[in-house]
């Protein structure tokens, strides 16, 4: 039996972890789960490196609770710990295992890499004593190591004669209740564990028996192993993706259109981002779910992908995204403005991909892009660059153009006497009607705006474009607004009667007639 002092840089860590190492005390099991899926890769690792010729079938992680005992077990049958493992992992925590089995295993480091800092320890956050049961693969006798939750702890040798490892959590006062309930624990490790690559169980699966629930024999699998966005596209069909969709988001109307992610290089980063049906101009922007290898770290993906993005739902997984930072730190750091950078790349060429390849199809959609391709056009330079050959101005007709497509369309007729391109808008096709038709007898086209974003739009296009504005229809008579020549006889031709007549009635004050 050893005793000993856990070697911790500070004094005491403990009440640290427990008050403010994460503000959210839930996360204990994701790094739990974590840590036991991590032993499980490793042991995947050793197999392919040649070092351990034992069954790599059947890893597996359980989660398991006892409101009795006031205990939570999660065991794993992965690589396990030695005494002099446990020693130097958990003990000296100032030291990262997974730095030195990264070191040796450089290759396939990043499937196993946990960016979690202090993982175990967060165990304290919820628990008055935490208790690990380990047994290596290598040949070597189980080893126990117990501590209350103070820098003091014990170790020593104990009966376990499988595999893996056990870390039980002896939980405080505060947590018991709430943490050995079933559905507690089943709530965060869906919430969390979803979609780990190694099969997390819960108890087993019931099933409803003479009108009791009763257990079956079968186990209670809470993860899909294999997510979507780790698949191979051409793997992969519509239905699929649509179905992973819902599966994500169950009460939405199917997506637009969507994009699969997959990069390694300058970082690791696979995922798939989905456009979504915009419905009653409502957009949440917590939608994008963040992954770090499988393991659900965040909705709330504010300087990971760029503003705009974040009308985008789906998913994104990164190893190479720091996390347990501040934001700032976050918006700093020089990988996150490469994928940042990245994503906006690859939604802008998906943008044109489909605009290319089936023109019709990208017009459909087009009022439900509009509102994102524009917000990304007055944000982002870079994605502006793009856009501005895929973003589409739509006329009073129903026909929709490029900015280039649009400015050949009515630079003949609508350019003023002083060479300015003049664009004419309706943000009210109803209550500017005669103005519209007014226009139109003159072979004037009118675009069709109103939306959320377009008076920046059309702003931020009379900087870019030279010498052009965009005048709203109603705000002055046609000859006002595209001056031809300088008006020398101030006589009416038909038109302009019917334009003024137009004018008059709309500026008229509704009088008393109807009372
Ligand atoms: P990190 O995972 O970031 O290295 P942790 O505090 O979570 O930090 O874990 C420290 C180390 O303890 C791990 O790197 C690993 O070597 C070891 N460890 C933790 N949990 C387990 C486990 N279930 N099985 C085997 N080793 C483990």
């Amino acid at each position: 039996m050893k005793t000993g002092s856990i070697n911790v840089t500070s004094e005491n860590i403990f009440p640290v972890i427990k008050k403010f190492l994460y503000s959210d005390h839930e996360i204990f099991l994701r790094e739990l789960v974590s840590n036991a899926v991590d032993a499980t890769q490793k042991l995947k690792t050793l197999a392919r490196a040649g070092e351990f010729s034992g069954d790599t079938e059947n890893l597996k992680v359980r989660v398991s609770v006892d409101p009795e005992a006031g205990t939570l077990t999660v065991s794993d049958n992965g690589i396990g710990m030695t005494a002099e493992e446990i020693d130097k992992y958990i003990n000296q925590i100032a030291f990262s295992g997974a730095t030195e089995f990264l070191d040796k295993y450089k290759k396939d480091g990043a499937s196993i890499i946990g960016h979690f800092g202090l993982g175990f320890y967060s165990a304290f956050m919820v628990s008055k004593k935490v208790e690990i049961r380990s047994k290596s693969y290598k040949d070597e006798p189980a080893t126990m190591w117990s501590c209350e939750g103070n820098p003091d702890f014990t170790m020593d040798t104990c009966d376990k004669a499988e595999r893996g490892t056990d870390i039980i959590l002896y939980l405080d006062d505060e947590n018991k209740a709430n943490m050995t309930l079933k559905y507690t624990i089943e709530n965060l490790l869906k919430k969390y564990c979803k979609y780990l690559p190694i099969p997390v169980v819960f108890g087993k699966k019931t099933e409803w028996k003479d009108g009791k629930e009763v257990e079956t024999e079968e186990d209670n699998q809470i993860n899909e192993t294999q997510p979507l966005w780790i698949k191979a596209p051409a793997d992969l069909k519509d239905e699929d993706y649509l179905k992973f969709y819902h599966e994500l988001y169950p009460m939405a109307p199917d997506p637009l259109f969507w994009i699969h992610l997959n990069v390694d290089f300058p970082f690791h980063l696979t995922g798939v981002l989905y456009f979504p049906k915009i419905e009653n101009n409502e957009f949440r922007r917590d939608k994008i779910q963040l992954f770090c290898n499988q393991v659900f770290v965040t909705d709330q993906v504010e300087g990971v992908v760029p503003e705009f993005m974040m009308l985008l739902h789906g998913v994104i997984d990164s190893p190479d995204i720091p996390l347990n930072v501040s934001r700032s730190y976050l918006q700093s750091d020089q990988n996150v403005k490469k994928i940042s950078g990245y994503i906006t790349k690859k939604v802008a060429d998906r943008l044109q991909e489909i605009f290319n390849e089936d023109r019709t199809k990208y017009e459909e959609k087009w009022d439900d892009l509009k509102i994102f391709t524009q917000y990304g056009m007055l944000s982002d330079e870079k994605f502006y660059e793009k856009a501005i050959n895929f973003a589409l101005i739509k006329n009073t007709e129903g026909h929709y153009y490029t900015a280039d497509e649009y400015r050949k369309l009515v630079e003949g007729n609508q350019t003023d006497k002083d060479g300015q391109l003049c664009y004419l808008y309706s943000d009210d096709k109803v209550a500017q009607y005669s103005y519209i038709e007014a226009a139109k007898a003159k072979g004037y086209d009118v675009i069709e705006t109103g939306g959320q974003l377009d008076t920046p739009w059309m702003n931020q296009q009379e900087q870019k474009q030279e010498k052009c504005h965009f005048n709203r229809i109603d705000s002055d008579t046609l000859s006002n607004l595209i001056k031809k020549a300088d008006a020398k006889k101030v006589e009416f031709g038909e038109s302009e009667r019917r334009e003024n007549n137009a004018l008059l009635e709309h500026r008229l004050p509704s009088h008393g007639r109807d009372r």
